[in-house]
This record gives C-alpha cells, structure tokens and sequence, in this order.
C-alpha cells in the first residue's frame, strides 16, 4: 500500500476544515494555535499509534483545498 504524509502551509490556511473533512485516514486536524492571519490552520497529525492507518498519499486533501496550502509526498 502506497504511505505519504503532507505539508501544510499553517499561513496560506484559512482553517476551512475541507482537508479535515475528506481525510480517509483521518490524519488531519484543525490546530490550537492562530496563523499570522489569525485563523487556526489545518495539521498533519503523525502520531505512529493512530489505529486509522498512515497517510496513504490520496491526495484527495490538496484537491480540496481552496488555498492550495497542501503538498503530498510518496515514500
Ligand atoms: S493524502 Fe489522503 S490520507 Fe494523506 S492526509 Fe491527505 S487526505 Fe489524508
Ligand atoms: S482545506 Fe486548505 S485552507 Fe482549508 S483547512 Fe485544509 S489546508 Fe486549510
């Protein structure tokens, strides 16, 4: 099975939550902290002990996002 993770842009962010909501693996969360914008962006959560599985590079996240603030890498 194809593993990837993804960076996002915490200042492009506008902290929609679209990223969150498409994520199959649920890998994805809206973060504490604000941006330089003062929204809280979306984050990649690496967390080896989640039971949902790893990023599996779907890129179904950087397609939905209307700010283009994520990238997905294969490994
Ligand atoms: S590439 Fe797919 S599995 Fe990985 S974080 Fe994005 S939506 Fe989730
Ligand atoms: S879809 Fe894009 S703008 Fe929306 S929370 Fe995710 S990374 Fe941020």
């Amino acid at each position: 099975m194809k593993k990837g993770f993804i960076k996002i842009d915490s200042q492009r962010c506008k902290g929609c939550g679209l990223c969150v909501s498409v994520c199959p693996k649920g890998r994805i969360r809206i973060a504490e902290a604000l941006n330089l914008k003062g929204y809280h962006p979306a984050e990649f959560q690496e967390d080896e002990m989640d039971k949902k599985g790893r990023c599996n590079a779907c890129t179904l996240c950087a397609l939905i996002c209307p700010d283009v603030a994520i990238e997905v890498f294969r490994e």
